[in-house]
């Protein structure tokens, strides 16, 4: 093969997630689409905020459109990460420096930047908490860098203990998702103040500080309490963040990175952000969005209809018998296979037209994924059917 074998693979071999997609746009065309109910996928189901609509039709009716459209600076418009850091102070209390604030294409392009600007020989370690989104692997290893996982604790929160086992002298970062794509779950504040004391103490202990990488693309989906503010807990905290379910704009690409300012080389850390950037041909992020976020940074989309769906859902399926790590946000469920083989429930669910993706993928065995970004009436209209995969399972 003349081109990159590694590539070439990644490139050929569909996600378990976007196999499961493909599925069911076929046994929707077969079998109508009300008949299909496909919990394949985390695309937004509400629409943005209307401020969104206002704010892009007005930037699009500026007489100055070559400025609109142009490019910005490298790491983005300044006005716009002034803009950012206010509302953040705002909502958290934490000052970030414009200066130390880059914008990215989403919280993808936030990750693969940071890991690349922090990277730096094939020795390093980065680690994460299972279960976690699949595409971490994916950009660790092209960062040169090897993925850990950390096996979760009773209800899929952090083990700290083995956290602990999982830091060397090879750790060069730790990944952490709250709230948490595949499971939903949102970490307590007293949880991750003892990761922080952890990764202290494990700087200290391996003479080498060990960034917090803090993904944060489901920050602003979080019902039940206030999200927690990683850079109040650990000064190495790298933020990467993302508009696309924020806003429901996964579509158009848009988040930054946040590096706090108190980590250690904090501008040497930025400027390594923005050699990546620069590297992996992602400067410049939208110009149009960087202007809308400017304005709507502060706006959330309606998750109230997320909070329904996972009330419904949540309750429907434990009082089947199901069991599920509680999500206090995003838009996911982890549901425990009751045979503890997450193929067989998934498999035994697509024959009931239910789409549900298998943990294997997202490094946790014996679950599957319910991404409820769906419409209300589906959530209802899957209930038979969810009926009827309890009965397969849990004979009276
Ligand atoms: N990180 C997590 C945990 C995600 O679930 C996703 C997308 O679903 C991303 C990162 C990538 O987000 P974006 O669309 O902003 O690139």
């Amino acid at each position: 093969m003349i081109c990159n074998e590694k590539m070439y693979a990644l490139g050929s071999k569909r996600s378990v997630i976007r196999e499961l997609f493909e599925y069911g746009k076929m046994r929707k065309a077969a079998v109508g689409e009300e008949n299909v109910f496909d919990f394949s996928l985390g695309n937004p189901s509400v629409p943005p905020p209307p401020e969104v609509k206002e704010t892009l039709t007005r930037l699009l009716l500026t007489p100055n459109e070559t400025a609109l459209h142009g490019y910005t600076s490298a790491q983005g418009d300044k006005s716009v990460r002034e803009t950012i850091a206010k509302n953040y102070e705002k909502a958290f209390g934490f000052s970030f420096d414009p200066d130390l604030l880059y914008m990215t294409c989403g919280a993808a392009a936030s990750l693969t930047i940071s890991l690349n600007a922090i990277v730096k020989d094939e020795s390093d370690e980065i680690v994460t908490f299972a279960p976690f989104f699949p595409e971490y692997r994916v950009f660790t290893e092209k960062a040169g860098a090897t993925l850990v996982p950390v096996a979760p604790a009773e209800g899929l929160d952090i083990d700290l203990d083995a956290l602990k086992k999982a830091l060397t002298n090879h750790t060069r970062a730790v990944i952490i998702n709250s709230p948490n794509n595949p499971s939903g779950v949102v970490y307590s504040q007293e949880k991750l103040e003892a990761v922080a004391k952890i990764l202290s103490d494990a700087s200290d202990t391996f003479g080498r500080p060990i960034y917090l990488i803090s993904d944060e693309p489901y920050r602003a989906l979080v019902f039940d309490k206030k999200p927690s503010c990683l850079p109040l807990l650990y000064k190495n905290t790298i933020v990467c963040y993302s508009y696309s379910k924020a806003l429901s704009l996964p579509g158009e690409r848009i988040g930054y990175i946040a590096i706090s300012p108190l980590a250690d080389e904090a501008q040497e850390t930025y400027l390594a952000v923005c050699g990546a950037g620069r590297a992996l041909g992602y400067v410049c992020a939208p110009s149009l969005f960087q202007y809308l976020v400017k304005e709507c940074d502060e706006m959330t989309a309606d998750i109230g209809v997320y909070r329904a769906n996972r009330d419904r859902l949540y309750g429907a399926l434990t009082e089947m018998g199901f069991e599920c790590a509680y999500p206090s946000g995003a838009f996911y469920l982890f549901m425990k296979s009751p045979t503890g083989d997450a193929s067989e429930l998934s498999e035994a669910a697509k024959k009931m037209d239910i789409l549900v993706v298998p943990s294997d993928s997202f490094g946790c065995a014996g679950y599957v994924r319910i991404a409820y970004c769906v419409s209300p009436e589906m959530i209802e209209r899957s209930l038979p059917a969810f009926k009827k995969l309890a009965g397969v399972f849990f004979k009276k």
